[in-house]
């Protein structure tokens, strides 16, 4: 199977999405990768596998074709497609992590990471800090003997902060532990932490991915080929992969990417102008805006800056809601990343989980996934919204 992982692709990021690990199916020429939706494969003679498959949890050619793609378009060897973000999370941890070893986590992450950490994770014995993952020096200081793994998001959810990939995977090579990013909110177009040093990138590929908001998935990219087959052999252990159908959803979403990211961007650059200028908000977080105070770096690690903003809302937390409550082309609901915008309260909806910790969020702030729609009528959805 090896060889679907690692084919090599020449071209930009544009037409790898569209055709790395893709090539016309070879029983009939289809130019879309089938979906296979298939359990088991014909052996010739005991063991004699035809195209390498034989149980579609070790492997099914709709994955793999996703898994080669996400591969290629992360710069790295190895893809591997899971059933949802969580769940290629927890076969990372599983693989990378023993009793008694430690982890450095983000102030600032998916509600449900936290929850992975601090409900799951830990009651294997493994421990971990929280850190200030933008600052350097907090997490050289969080680190310990039995640290293992830097995890990072950037930029992070829900309040948009930016952490230095290279400054973190330098201080990640002196320590001999592990960078992981979560790429989910820059995609590999906007950000590829690979090159940037870090050793895996994990995506909930339900988000930007996707981008449909019609299908739950998620993956793990490494460029280290033994620690590929180690997430692999456990992937396969586990059993939480992405079905042929999921998969398939995956691959076609991942065809527009680059045009959905540059309109994402767009259209987020637009609603930040509105939300600045707006009596009723405090704050408004996108790493786009030259005042963030991670401005500059995002501006070095990523091509633009996304279609995720955060904003704070004069009035606390029932003025949040409300403007959550009467916005209209925006959407009320968890999730992100998809071609329709979606508007939430973090404090209430998606980092409910991480109350009374160090990574509550703060009650008056709004999220928003800015979607490819009119960016006129997003405006004046959000400015009917904050009244
Ligand atoms: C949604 C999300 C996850 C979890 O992914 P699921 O597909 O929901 O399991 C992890 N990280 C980030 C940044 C997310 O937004």
């Amino acid at each position: 199977m090896s060889d679907h992982h690692t084919d090599q692709h020449g071209g930009q990021f544009e037409t790898l999405a569209i055709h790395a690990g893709q090539p016309a199916d070879a029983a009939t020429g289809a130019v879309v990768t089938p979906i296979y939706q298939v359990s088991t494969y014909k052996q010739d003679g005991v063991g004699g596998l035809r195209g390498g498959y034989e149980y579609s949890r070790s492997a099914n050619p709709t994955r793999t074709a996703l898994e080669a793609n996400l591969a290629a378009l992360e710069g790295g060897r190895r893809g591997l497609a899971f059933a949802s973000g969580l769940a290629a999370e927890d076969c990372l941890l599983r693989t990378v992590l023993a009793p008694g070893d430690h982890v450095v986590i983000p102030n600032d992450a998916y509600g449900g990471t936290f929850r992975l950490f601090s409900r799951v994770v830990e009651r294997w014995g493994v421990s971990w800090s929280v850190a200030d993952t933008s600052d350097i020096q907090a997490v050289r200081a969080a680190l310990r003997p039995e640290t293992k793994v830097i995890w990072v998001e950037t930029p992070s959810n829900p309040l948009l902060g930016v952490s230095d990939i290279a400054a973190l995977a330098g201080v990640a090579r002196q320590a001999g532990v592990r960078l992981v990013v979560d790429n989910t909110f820059a995609s590999p177009y906007l950000q590829q932490p690979l090159a940037l040093g870090a050793d895996v990138v994990v995506h909930s590929t339900t988000k930007y991915m996707g981008g449909h908001s019609d299908v739950v998935g998620g993956a793990l990219v490494t460029s280290d080929a033994t620690l590929g087959d180690e997430l692999a052999y456990h992937q396969n252990a586990m059993g939480a992969v992405a079905g042929p159908f999921d998969a398939w959803l995956v691959m076609r979403g991942i065809k527009t990417l680059a045009v959905r990211m540059d309109r994402h961007s767009a259209n987020a650059a637009r609603v930040v102008e509105l939300l600045t200028a707006h009596p009723k908000v405090t704050h408004v977080l996108y790493p786009g805006l030259p005042e963030h105070p991670g401005h500059e770096i995002a501006a070095k690690q990523m091509r633009a800056f996304g279609g995720m903003v955060s904003f704070r809302v004069a009035g606390g937390e029932e003025a949040a809601v409300e403007v959550c409550n009467r916005a209209g082309l925006f959407t009320l609901g968890e999730s992100l990343g998809g071609v329709e915008s979606l508007i939430e309260h973090p404090g209430r909806m998606t980092h409910a989980s991480a109350a009374g910790s160090a990574l509550e969020v703060p009650a008056d702030l709004v999220r928003l996934s800015v979607g490819i729609e009119s960016a006129d009528d997003l405006l004046a959805d959000l400015t009917q919204a904050l009244g």
